[in-house]
């Protein structure tokens, strides 16, 4: 899925990332590339436009928090554009808690994979919500489509309302609401027809069926793969019948994902599922956040951007950062690096997400070292007078002793803070060498 975007949008953001400092023209420069990604993907131009000039405007404004780099911000600005773009952080799911019979229309052109879907939509809807269901076919354009949807349903072991030759649409509709609610059936699902493309014959047919199934769900089912053209098919369809969300179809198969990426903006109607294979399990709530996840492939650096923006104190980190500049690095620092560690969810998560510190979080867990010994240094470094954080060399055994005792730990465990402190200004002044915070990237690169 989106792989010709993932790779694209990949190298732009490598350039960016490796940067100390990000100029306007670098973030100008950026998002022209990604302008271009995304008319490739065969995004809406106006889409595409907004896109750009959303995340611009974001990027060039915002002061750029110290513990990040600009390039991982522009990284977290252009994945949270991405995901408004997709319909917002809300997964949007069935509504399926009216009075029973729920009705769920299924519209689209002929070969969008409406039957199909439907049948999984069934099986889905039976397995994952519990419900009964009963899926009938409205198609009597395409020869043998009832017969389609009745092989598929037993398949997926959900009902289908047995055909009778030669009933039109409407009528079979009120068939099958009488038949749903005899057999206290909780979801009835509406294969309705297709047709090669949209026209009034077809449209006259939809307003007739939900006419008289007054629909809690109309889905318009397209296929990914047409790109634009599936957007243009969503928008006559809204214009004509109610359509509560839309369903794109094949998306196993989009390298592209322009369908996707426009839907929402063009149409103003939400994406409920992704089709992603010819099986019956092959259908997944369509989730923005998810998505484009997946097509920035770059998780790890948004959810650290996200924590380090909720937690870290500006102040804090400028004045961290010009210490470390000079090479000083006392006892209180490392105690609101600690502190801070912590807030982020402890040693082995934030091993976790920076790229490049799997072996890193590997090792802590090997060695043992849990979230309980940041706790521990942060009371022994508590238990020590403030001349002694500023200057850890006036601890000397007797001083190591009372602060051993002041936080309830052993002399020894005094000893591995020093130790730490010692190894990470040794560190810091080996950054300072190296060119200054630039260089911290490379520790994490
Ligand atoms: P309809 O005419 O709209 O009812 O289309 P069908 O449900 O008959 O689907 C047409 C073809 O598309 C069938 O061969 C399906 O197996 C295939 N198809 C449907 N959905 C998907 C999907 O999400 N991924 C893939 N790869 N194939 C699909």
């Amino acid at each position: 899925m989106f792989d010709n975007l993932s790779d694209r949008l990949g190298n732009v953001f490598d350039r960016l990332r490796g940067r100390g400092a990000l100029s306007e023209q670098d973030v100008r420069d950026a998002m022209r590339e990604v302008r271009v990604a995304l008319l490739e993907a065969d995004v809406a131009l106006p889409v595409a436009r907004r896109f750009i000039d959303n995340v611009t405007e974001k990027a060039v404004g915002q002061d750029v928090l110290r513990s990040i780099t600009p390039g991982q911000q522009v990284v977290k600005i252009v994945n949270d554009e991405l995901v408004e773009m997709l319909g917002g952080a809300e997964v949007e799911g069935l509504q399926l808690d009216a009075k029973p019979p729920v009705v769920i229309m299924m519209v689209g052109l002929q070969g969008s994979g409406k039957t199909t879907t439907t049948a999984k939509l069934g099986k889905l809807i039976k397995e994952k919500h519990g419900k009964k269901a009963l899926m009938a076919s409205l198609d009597v354009q395409r020869p043998a489509a009832q017969e389609q949807l009745k092989v598929l349903g037993e398949q997926v072991e959900v009902a289908t309302l047995p055909i009778v030759p030669g009933q039109q649409p409407v009528d079979i509709a009120r068939r099958a609401m009488e038949a749903a609610r005899l057999q206290a059936v909780d979801v009835l699902l509406l294969d309705t027809a297709g047709r090669l493309h949209v026209d009034e014959a077809l449209m006259a047919e939809m307003k007739a069926v939900a006419g008289v199934s007054a629909p809690e769900e109309v889905l318009l089912v397209v296929d990914s793969l047409t790109g634009q053209d599936a957007v243009n098919v969503a928008q006559s369809f809204s214009g004509e019948v109610p359509l509560t969300g839309v369903v794109l179809t094949r998306m196993d198969g989009d390298a592209r994902g322009g369908a996707a990426l426009s839907m929402r903006h063009v149409t103003g109607k939400p994406i409920k599922f992704a089709g992603t294979g010819e099986k019956l399990d092959a259908i997944e709530a369509f989730d923005p956040k998810r998505v484009a996840g997946r097509i920035l492939g770059m998780g790890d650096v948004v959810s650290l951007v996200e924590k380090a923006a909720a937690t870290i104190k500006e102040e804090d980190a400028e004045a961290l950062a010009k210490r470390m500049a000079k090479g000083q690095f006392d006892l209180n620092d490392l105690r609101t690096q600690l502190r801070q560690m912590q807030s982020m969810g402890g040693l082995g998560m934030l091993a976790g997400m920076m790229p490049g510190m799997k072996k890193a979080k590997a090792a802590l867990a090997a060695s043992g070292m849990d979230d309980k010994v940041l706790v521990h240094m942060d009371a022994i470094i508590g238990s020590m007078t403030p001349k002694e954080r500023a200057r850890p060399e006036l601890l000397n055994a007797k001083r190591k002793k009372r602060v051993a005792a002041g936080s309830g730990t052993e002399v020894q465990e005094v000893n591995k803070v020093l130790k730490m402190h010692q190894e990470m200004s040794r560190a810091m002044k080996q950054i300072k060498k190296m060119g200054g915070l630039k260089g911290l990237g490379a520790l994490f690169g």
